[in-house]
């Protein structure tokens, strides 16, 4: 993948160098990161950039539509024969965007939005204080059984009684757990409120069939198509006929103007990888893979949320095994190994976000890059290892050896990310 950068800004190839570099020697944990295909590069890189094309396929605000539209139909398309849909709309630059957009089809200014506290696994797009959702919005929380860790749907039916949402966000950005969309969907309908299902994290287990879908349940879904459905960076919506051109609207004009043609197009190659057989297969064994790291750490003595995992992460709860350490910390000392995964609240922490007391490790990128159960397990005993002794210099070397062999014998992007180092 060359760069053609070199002659003219020296600054920027070394910077782009270093970060494929870093990719190449790395293992990325962070389960809403993944390993775009070369296919999905070359898309997201194109000359598409160049083009404006505000409005929809076919009734665009700009002459020289006419590949644009080619492209995002195509997207359409396979968004909906992807995740059964009726209606897609690709244009939404992230999922932040894409769940703004799906607030605006749904709700008046002021109305009200109960979603899960961000501290239990929420995300900051459903209404976070400092976001636009909750300057225009009012928003309310529920939140998980702190003892279990696991969502309590009569206790969130109880929340809804009591603070009367005009809209429910469901999916999430570190539960564990499978969702169940027929229960979110009927507490919102018990209080006459509409649903959102956000399946950003599951995007590409739910594609798979490897978790429920919520696409005919919930009155919308939203999603990025950058995580574990590896269509490169992006939102997108998806919805009945009767929604859809509130939902367009609300995308643009409402919140974007012109789409990122580019990366629109790295969403229909994506999404063609995702319609493939072999796609199923790799979302099973994203979700084997975290469900051998959550056994592997709870054999070596870690507490996980809800006690393990149905989905492609585990999250480690420190705070009875590991009381003095913090989720900065170990974020840190695994770091400095090449384990790249992310700090993280537990339910009912006393730490700050910024801070946490557990960490989310996820599986997604290991698996593009062809990790199986066994060497999952090693990477588990290398997280258990660094964490147990974060201070040990002995450990950290012979933790950053398996991550260089393990970064050997599974590379991403092959002998490209080699020729080009
Ligand atoms: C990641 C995520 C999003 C969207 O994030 P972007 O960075 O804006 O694409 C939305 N909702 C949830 C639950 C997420 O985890």
């Amino acid at each position: 993948m060359p760069t053609d950068l070199s002659p003219v800004d020296s600054a920027l190839t070394e910077a782009l160098e270093s970060e494929r570099s870093r990719q190449r020697d790395t293992l990325s944990l962070i389960a809403s990161e993944n390993y775009a295909s070369e296919a999905v590069l070359a898309a997201q890189g194109s000359v598409l950039t160049n083009k404006y094309a505000e409005g929809n396929p076919g009734e665009r605000y700009y002459a020289g539509c006419e590949h644009a539209d080619t492209v995002e139909r195509l997207a359409k398309e396979r968004a909906c024969d992807l995740f059964s849909a009726e209606h897609a709309n690709v244009q939404p630059h992230s999922g932040t965007q894409a769940n703004f957009a799906a607030y605006q089809a749904l709700l008046d200014s002021g109305d009200r939005i109960l979603s899960l506290e961000m501290t239990h696994g929420g995300h900051l797009s459903h209404g976070q204080p400092y976001t636009a959702v909750d300057e225009h919005f009012d928003v309310v929380h529920y939140g998980v059984d702190e003892a279990t860790g696991r969502l309590d749907y009569d206790a969130v039916e109880a929340r809804a009684a009591e603070t009367d949402p005009d809209l429910v966000v469901s999916g999430f950005s570190a539960y564990p757990r499978q969702v169940d969309w027929e229960r979110m969907q009927a507490i919102a309908d018990g209080v006459g409120a509409h649903h959102v299902a956000d399946i950003a994290h599951l995007t590409g287990l739910v594609a798979a069939g490897v978790h429920p879908s919520p696409v005919g349940v919930a009155d919308l879904v939203t999603g990025s198509t950058h995580k574990t459905v590896r269509a490169g960076r992006g939102g997108m919506v998806l919805c009945g006929e009767e929604l859809a051109d509130s939902v367009d609207t609300a995308v643009m004009p409402g919140c974007q103007g012109g789409p990122l043609v580019h990366n629109i197009a790295g969403k229909a190659a994506g999404f063609a990888e995702a319609l493939a057989p072999e796609f199923d297969a790799y979302a099973r064994q994203v979700v084997e893979n975290a469900q051998a790291l959550a056994d592997r750490l709870q054999a070596r003595g870690f507490e996980l949320v809800s006690g393990g995992t149905d989905v492609h992460f585990a999250l480690v709860d420190f705070r009875e095994t590991h009381p003095d350490l913090t989720g900065a910390e170990a974020e840190a000392a695994l770091e400095a190994v090449g384990l790249v995964a992310n700090k993280q609240t537990v339910p009912g922490d006393d730490r700050s976000g910024k801070v946490g007391s557990g960490l989310r490790i996820g599986t997604p990128a290991v698996t593009t890059r062809g990790f199986d159960t066994a060497a999952t397990v090693r990477l588990a005993d290398a997280v258990a290892d660094v964490i147990d002794a974060p201070e040990d210099e002995a450990v950290a070397a012979e933790a950053a050896e398996t991550v260089a062999d393990l970064c050997e014998t599974f590379p991403v992007y092959g002998e490209l990310a080699v020729a080009s180092a």
